[in-house]
């Protein structure tokens, strides 16, 4: 029996996880989660998989959960603190992260120091702080296991292989839910029609940076710490059916990619299951007959600046990708509530990205204010 702590139990990763605890109840047991503020949802939760702790987001959404009456006692906690609170509980073996943004960053170091292996779906802590989340990793020896849907691929497709061999990793892409416009097509898109994503159903921070490719700039970073390669070997390529979700090239000129219908579940699972596989009859079996034809195409940096700003970022280092990622964060919320238009997206990001002073190998508290000082400067561009 594998005891789970999982954060974020109420958002998209964070109930295709619970159905996978569902699936296998005989193998994996809830055993803390928490929560932002859906606390009609966590109360339902709660009921089912009686976790022994429950962190909520803030004090009302507390005063939210106490309304309801539960069978049993468990205990609680709120904000932060709560997050680090459950991320270091002693009966936990796997930490699921599936936070959103650069809060999940303290929460992984800390379940790291308490020798948890990490299931980690919360791209933006490798984005924001990569080296000390690999650090920390190595110094406490504790698993990072991707649960990315690219990432699981690769980490398949590795399965065995020396690394060494690799000449490098194609990450796929579906293009997000814009991906046959073009970049004139883009002025006056909608919040809405960011939301449709064609091929995934995923909470809305993510389902908007698919829309922008930055989804596509984070996992090229996220890909370059997970598997410790230089950018100029890991590749985007579209890939509009999500069926390939990602490959990687060795030196004898030999693809290995991983495939499958899209469906999320599987790569949480694998995480979970890691190193074993388990059945799981819940996802649809792939039928490459009905899928017909697969297309491919090269990732146009033009028409996705991000990704270009992801890459630069990325390959100059340092605080430079803390400040990419908390530039987004800011910008995708605020495209979100209506202030800013989609492509004011990008043209943030970039100021933020000219304004900054690169910290060269910056300390945690480095990060922090990097990332507090990023988010200010974008706040005054929105006044
Ligand atoms: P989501 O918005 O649906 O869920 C986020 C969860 O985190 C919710 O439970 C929310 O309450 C909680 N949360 C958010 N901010 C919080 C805060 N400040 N304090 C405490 N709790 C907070 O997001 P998601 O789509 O599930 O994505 C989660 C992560 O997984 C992201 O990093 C995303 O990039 C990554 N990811 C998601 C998918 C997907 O299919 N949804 C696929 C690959 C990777
Ligand atoms: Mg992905």
């Amino acid at each position: 029996m594998k005891n789970i702590c999982l954060l974020g139990a109420t958002g998209s990763i964070g109930e295709q996880t619970l159905d996978v605890i569902k699936a296998h109840d005989d193998k994996f047991r809830l055993t803390a989660m928490t929560f932002g503020k859906n606390a009609e949802k966590a109360a339902e939760i709660i009921e089912t998989f009686k976790p022994k702790y429950v962190g909520v987001g803030d004090e009302h959404t507390y005063e939210t959960l106490k309304q309801h009456s539960f069978s049993y006692t468990f205990k609680t906690g709120i904000g932060e603190e709560a997050l680090i609170e459950a991320a270091v509980i002693p009966e936990a073996d796997i930490v699921v992260n599936a936070l959103v943004g650069s809060v999940g960053l303290l929460p992984t170091l800390k379940a790291m120091e308490h020798k948890k292996t990490i299931a980690l779906a919360n791209k933006e802590t490798l984005v924001t702080a990569g080296h000390i989340v690999k650090e920390h990793a190595q110094k406490y020896d504790v698993p990072l296991l991707p649960v990315d849907s690219e990432h699981s691929a690769i980490f398949q497709a590795l399965q065995g292989e020396n690394p060494k061999h690799i000449k490098r990793l194609i990450v796929t892409a579906s293009g997000g839910s814009f991906r046959d416009r073009t970049r004139q097509e883009l002025e006056g898109v909608t919040v809405e029609e960011a939301l449709n994503h064609p091929n995934w159903s995923m909470g809305a921070k993510i389902t908007v940076d698919s829309a922008t490719m930055m989804n596509k700039g984070l996992e090229v970073i996220e890909a370059h710490w997970l598997f410790d390669l230089p950018y100029d070997q890991i590749d985007v390529l579209l890939h509009k059916e999500s069926i390939i979700h990602s490959m990687v090239e060795f030196h004898d000129r030999s693809v290995i990619a991983q495939l499958g219908t899209p469906d999320m579940r599987v790569p949480i699972q694998y995480a979970l299951s890691y190193p074993e596989r388990l059945p799981f009859d819940e996802a649809k079996s792939l039928e490459l007959w009905e899928v017909g034809q697969l297309n491919f195409a090269q990732a146009d940096f033009e028409r996705f600046r991000c990704l270009q700003f992801a890459y630069e970022s990325g390959k100059i280092g340092g605080t430079m990708p803390t400040v990419l990622n908390a530039a987004n964060e800011e910008a995708v919320a605020a495209f979100l509530s209506g202030r800013i238009s989609f492509l004011g997206i990008e043209d943030i990001i970039e100021k933020a990205l000219e304004r900054h002073q690169v910290i060269a190998k910056p300390s945690l508290q480095e990060i922090r204010e990097v990332d507090k000082d990023a988010r200010k400067f974008v706040q005054t561009l929105l006044t």
